[in-house]
């Protein structure tokens, strides 16, 4: 029962998440991916190394407090989105376009 009690609560944190699109405007989380962790070192595609390639994709900093994630609006407008999130309390600290649509859209903010 506890473990019930302590995920309904973390799921009810996250339901009230908004993410505000630059494209489409505020926009609840469940039309988001979760896209990974931006503010990685970006991986040396020449790379051959298994051990070092299985470190990029599968391990997690999870670091408490606010950092960069990727969140594509895939159930929207498509957009990639760099959101920087305070994990603690899901608190969204700023959002910004990047990839394709935001050099096609110099206008929006990104
Ligand atoms: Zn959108």
């Amino acid at each position: 029962m506890r473990w019930l009690r302590t995920h309904a609560v973390e799921a009810k944190g996250l339901s009230d998440v908004i993410i505000d699109c630059p494209v489409c405007g505020p926009r609840h989380l469940a039309e988001f991916s979760y896209g990974g962790e931006a503010d990685r070192a970006p991986v040396d595609l020449a790379n051959t190394d298994r051990e070092a390639w299985e470190a990029h994709v599968f391990a997690r900093r999870n670091p408490r407090g606010a950092h960069e994630e990727y969140w594509p609006h895939s159930g929207g407008c498509r957009s990639w989105l760099q959101v920087r999130r305070d994990v603690t309390d899901h608190g969204i600290e700023s959002v910004r376009l990047i990839g394709g649509f935001a050099a096609a859209h110099p206008g929006r903010k990104s």
